[in-house]
């Protein structure tokens, strides 16, 4: 499948990887947009948050979780961000499912 995240799950493209078990995968983003930037992604191809079943409740579950480690693990756990775009119109670029983990600046409200 064409997809890039897939690749890096697969290893074909590098990333600098910051937490990885069976089901999910964190790296750092190419294109931060805060000190602490970090993607969380399912293994398994979904294209995006439009496209999780209540059958994959445990791994969306999984994700967050995954995120608030990794927030406490680049010492932000208290205060961070997270961001899952669908679509183009809101912003998604890349048809994977992925979380952004943002953290390190103050956050301002409503986002852009
Ligand atoms: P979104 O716009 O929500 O789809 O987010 C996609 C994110 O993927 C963007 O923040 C990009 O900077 C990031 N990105 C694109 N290519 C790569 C890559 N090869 N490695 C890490 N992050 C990437």
């Amino acid at each position: 499948m064409d997809c890039l995240f897939c690749k890096i799950v697969a290893g074909e493209i590098p990333a600098d990887k910051v937490y990885e078990d069976d089901e999910v995968l964190a790296f750092r983003d190419i294109a931060p947009q805060a000190p602490v930037h970090v993607l969380v992604i399912p293994k398994r191809h979904l294209a995006g948050p439009a496209a999780v079943e209540k059958e994959d409740a445990g791994l969306a579950g999984r994700l967050m979780a995954v995120a608030a480690e990794v927030a406490r693990q680049e010492g932000v756990g208290e205060h961070f961000r997270l961001v899952v775009n669908n679509g183009a119109e809101a912003g998604q670029t890349v048809f994977h499912l992925h979380m952004h983990v943002l953290g390190g600046r103050r956050m301002e409200w409503p986002p852009g």
